[in-house]
């Protein structure tokens, strides 16, 4: 990468030649995540009441068609749909009776229906976002589809906040962070990831710092144990008020770092 630092009206120096940046986790950190999700579980629930079924093992038998796919389809966006198609011809065959077309074209309508849905954003995450440092870089880093990602950074009008977005099919957001602090030159302890899953997020606190922002709990459950290290600090946040304070902070440690970086060795 190149070593330049600076671009028009921004200078991302820190120690080093390196930059800083500000990683965030778009479903559950800028935007409401899990209601839509759930909305569609019920929806399902409800359809196989009516079909005779019962709802409360049509939810269980959802939830374990989900986790059964999700090794080899990740998060792709035809995981609901698949899901919800699979549920319906589990508890059809648990009967004995023979999956409907319709049904199953009505499963598949309602797993596609969490996508492209215009986004509720969490209270102060837009204007805590367009307010974020400007010297910092800010890379969204989010699991699912580059386009429905696309759509929901796009409708929440945070386009422009973003230098770079980063999807991913699968969970692992640790990595890829690593791998954007090696391409952009970043210093990690002078950098921050913001996201709303202690396990999917909380596993980037293995290379640089992490801000809990637990505003609805994540995917893989929030009793994730986070890696240990000395190296990097962890933060909690109730809200994107409180998260801004805490990137004060990390502006204060930038400032610092920069006051007192060693002279350069005399040639
Ligand atoms: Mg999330």
């Amino acid at each position: 990468m190149s070593p330049i630092c600076q671009t028009f009206g921004r200078d991302f120096c820190v120690r080093g030649g390196k930059r800083a940046a500000i990683f965030v986790d778009v479903d559950g950190t800028i935007s409401e995540f899990e209601p839509i999700i759930q909305a569609a579980r019920a929806h399902f629930a409800y359809l196989m009441s009516m079909l005779g079924f019962n709802s409360k093992h049509a939810l269980e038998t959802v939830f374990a068609s989900e986790r059964a796919i999700t090794p080899g389809m990740g998060f792709k966006r035809d995981r609901f749909p698949t899901a919800f198609v699979n549920a319906y011809k589990t508890l059809c065959k648990e009967k004995g009776a023979r999956p409907r077309k319709h049904v199953i074209g009505i499963c598949q309508a309602l797993g596609h229906s969490p996508y492209f849905v215009y986004p509720t954003l969490f209270e102060d995450a837009a204007v805590v976002l367009a307010d974020l440092p400007k010297d910092f870089l800010v890379i969204a880093v989010t699991i699912g589809d580059t386009d429905v990602q696309n759509f929901k950074i796009d409708k929440a009008g945070l386009a422009n906040v973003f230098d770079e977005v980063i999807v991913t099919p699968i969970e692992n957001k640790a990595e890829l962070v690593r791998e954007a602090i090696e391409h952009y030159n970043i210093d990690p302890k002078l950098s921050v990831f913001i996201g709303n899953s202690k396990g999917t997020d909380g596993a980037t606190l293995a290379v640089t710092n992490f801000l809990y922002l637990p505003l609805e709990p994540g995917w893989a459950g929030d009793k994730a144990v986070l890696p240990e290290t000395s190296e990097f600090t962890m933060w909690t946040a109730k809200n994107w008020r409180e998260a801004q304070r805490i990137i004060q902070r990390l502006v204060a440690m930038r400032q610092w770092s920069h006051d007192h970086a060693p002279e350069a060795p005399v040639k």
